[in-house]
């Protein structure tokens, strides 16, 4: 590859998402920003298409705007993902089970099925997931979202065998709590499902990680351009935690 790296993030607008981009763009590289928010405020200059990334027509119509900007892509970060429903598996509704797949998972699929000819057209290339520590260890009341992540691992890991000899690298990043407003909506949700204060719930939280903390947004964004730099270049297949040692997501109120 010469030139910067190109790289395409969804979900980019806010989170994660944009600690990634933030990241990738301090490094040097080209970013491309797909949200379905198209109210975020990003830096000029930056490429941005508004889109539901669960919808195929969307992810074509994006798969354009990047082919048209970028001429091609070197990186790409399915990050998009719902929390979904929180409560026992008895009282989940079957069209949020369905959502919290689609946006979690069929987004994932959809965005990778566009990027490996074009990374394989470049010569080769990173495509990272973002997946959860909830797709490692369970996570009681978060059925759904669980599952969804235990998907996404399995199609980063499948995903690594297929392509690994074009020189693409697929790797999995499972992020532990990360300080923002996503983590508050989670408490919020799991506060109202329980009863359980939302102190409470939040130094439960803190408790299950070895060292006592959540994470940032720019941890899991340092951690995806290192992924996606030549440094990591035999690093394929793998899933990663980024959580401060996360010991179990068993909810404190039970424990
Ligand atoms: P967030 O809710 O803060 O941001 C997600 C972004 O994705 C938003 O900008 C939203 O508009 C966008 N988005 C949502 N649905 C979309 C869709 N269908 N199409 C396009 N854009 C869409 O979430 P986050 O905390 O930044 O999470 C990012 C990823 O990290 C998710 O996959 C999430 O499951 C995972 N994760 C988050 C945490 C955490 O504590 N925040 C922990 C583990 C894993």
């Amino acid at each position: 590859m010469t030139g910067p790296q190109r790289v395409l993030i969804t979900g980019g607008a806010s989170g994660i998402g944009r600690a990634m981009a933030d990241a990738f763009r301090e490094d040097g590289a080209l970013v491309h920003v797909a949200d379905v928010d198209g109210t975020a405020d990003l830096p000029p200059g930056e490429g941005f298409t508004v889109a539901d990334v669960s919808d195929p027509g969307e992810v074509d119509r994006l798969f354009d705007d990047v082919v048209t900007g970028f001429g091609g892509l070197d990186v790409l970060c399915a990050n998009v993902g719902i929390a979904g429903p929180t409560g026992p598996v008895e009282e989940l509704e079957a069209s949020d089970w369905d959502r919290t797949m689609a946006v979690n998972v069929r987004s994932a699929f959809l965005c990778c099925r566009r990027s490996v000819p074009l990374l394989r057209k470049a010569g080769g290339g990173s495509i990272l997931l973002t997946a959860s520590t909830a797709g490692i260890t369970g996570y009681p009341l978060r059925s759904a979202y669980a599952a969804s992540k235990y998907a996404v691992v399995g199609l980063g890991k499948t995903l690594a065998m297929e392509v690994g000899e074009l020189g693409i690298r697929v790797n999995v990043i499972c992020p532990g709590s990360v300080d923002g407003e996503r983590i508050d909506r989670v408490i919020a949700a799991e506060s109202t499902a329980t009863g359980v204060p939302e102190a409470n719930l939040r130094a439960g939280y803190e408790k299950q990680v070895s060292m006592r903390t959540f994470v940032e947004g720019r941890d899991i964004g340092a951690m995806a351009v290192f992924l996606a730099s030549p440094a990591a270049r035999f690093v394929n297949g793998q899933t990663i935690s980024v959580d401060g040692g996360l010991e179990t997501l068993r909810n404190s109120w039970r424990t």
